[in-house]
């Protein structure tokens, strides 16, 4: 999405070539490392890659401007993740897990002087963070967790088994989802979220394992046993209830992953156009092909339909807005946007042919990198039946 009104920062300068300079920088560094997409990275890329994807600090683009952001903006903050998928479907995650699974909840439900403590990291310091919901026994069915807290002096304790965060092992920051239990051991229905910082031995979380994902490779995804202790001021202050303010957080970020998205299938739409111009098969380049044509003008149909789903989250999703009965449009949104970048990438895959059965080409790897976009941030199956329930 292209930005119209100029947008100044002190330290970064004008946001339209702040964008352009960090998307060319990441194209170069993918372009020099090609292993970043190619190798599976279980403890995630290295400190050296990680800091070159990070050398223009584009998660400023999420931080307020009191702490030395650009503000967080919907329109940028799709933006930037939108060039970043363009270039690669795993650091515009990255950015996705960064921005709606852990930014936005700390900036809207953290205690004040947490917040600014925390965020100011994300500038100064290039930190990550990430969210822990699910449990090994508890996915779809999250809020059956089993992760417990209790209050002791000073803060609490939280105790249980997370799995399939994103960033695993990586994040210097993370939300974990947590449920009261009650002096007679009962668990309560609510839940509370509660920063945990990695650096403070009390709070670090213990990966248990790593596991061997089959794509998303610069992703560490793991288990994590959890058994911290985070003060007082750690637990994110609800507005209502708990639940209420993780909907009102899983919504926004089902609503954004169009802009993740919107880049995916923009590249998709170029490469799949430049390769079926060139390549001659039967003496005619493939576009002349009627199937060929369909193939490309639904992939480009699926490219107008994810631009007007961005429009709608640009207008739609601002941090002060309560998404927690967005219900509809959110899991409508996430179903059809996931469901259509798997049949764009499976449509690319056949117009490459078997060149796109590589994992060093960008067609097999957008198969697999897409997929579990219709699994995680609730399955499509359960997004599809909740809204035909509506
Ligand atoms: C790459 C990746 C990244 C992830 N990132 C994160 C993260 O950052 N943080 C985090 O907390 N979690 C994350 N997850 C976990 C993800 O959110 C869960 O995998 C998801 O919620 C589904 O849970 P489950 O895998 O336990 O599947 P299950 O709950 O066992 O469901 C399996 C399948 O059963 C079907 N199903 C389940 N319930 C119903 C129903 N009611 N009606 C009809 N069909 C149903 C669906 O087809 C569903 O896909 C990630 C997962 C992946 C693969």
């Amino acid at each position: 999405m292209k930005n119209t009104t100029p947008h100044h920062h002190p330290k970064f300068g004008e946001f339209s070539s702040y964008l352009e300079r960090f998307q060319s920088g990441l194209h170069d560094i993918l372009a020099r490392h090609p292993e970043i997409e190619t190798r599976n990275h279980l403890q995630g890329l290295s400190a050296y890659l990680v800091r070159k994807i990070h050398e223009t600090t584009p998660l400023s683009v999420f931080i307020p401007e009191e702490f030395g952001g650009w503000g967080g903006r919907p329109k940028e903050s799709l933006s930037l993740v939108e060039a970043a998928a363009y270039e690669s479907l795993s650091v515009g995650l990255t950015f996705g897990i960064n921005s709606a699974l852990f930014l936005d909840p700390v900036k809207k439900y953290a205690d004040h002087k947490v917040r600014e403590e925390v965020l100011r990291k994300f500038v100064d310091e290039k930190a990550m963070g990430g969210l822990m919901i699910t449990e090994p026994d508890f996915g779809t069915d999250a809020l059956s967790m089993q992760t417990v807290y209790q209050k002791v002096a000073g803060g609490y304790t939280i105790q249980g088994s997370k799995h399939w965060g994103g960033l695993t092992g990586l994040a210097n920051f993370w939300l974990v989802a947590a449920r009261k239990e009650r002096e007679n051991g009962k668990i309560s229905r609510d839940l509370d979220l509660f920063i945990c910082d990695m650096n403070d031995a009390e709070q670090r979380i213990e990966v248990t394992e790593f596991y061997q994902k089959l794509g998303l490779f610069q992703i560490p995804y793991g288990r994590n046993e959890v058994d911290i202790k985070v003060p007082e001021t750690h637990r994110l202050i609800p507005q209502t209830s708990g639940i209420k303010m993780m909907m009102d957080s899983l919504h926004r970020s089902r609503l954004r992953l169009s802009g993740i998205g919107l880049g995916f299938i923009k590249r998709i739409l170029d490469e799949a156009t430049t390769h079926c111009r060139e390549r001659i098969v039967g003496k005619k380049a493939l576009l002349e092909y009627d199937q060929v044509q369909y193939r490309l003008a639904e992939i480009q149909a699926f490219f107008t339909l994810t631009s007007g789903l961005c429009l709608y989250a640009s207008e739609n999703t601002p941090l002060d807005t309560d998404l927690s009965g967005e219900g509809i449009q959110a899991n409508a949104m996430k179903a059809i946007l996931t469901d259509m970048m798997q049949e764009a990438a499976q449509s690319f895959m056949q117009l490459v042919g078997a060149n796109g059965f590589r994992r060093d080409h960008i067609a097999g790897r957008a198969i697999i990198d897409c997929r579990p976009f219709q699994i995680f941030e609730g399955t499509n199956d359960v997004m599809y039946a909740q809204v035909s329930e509506m």
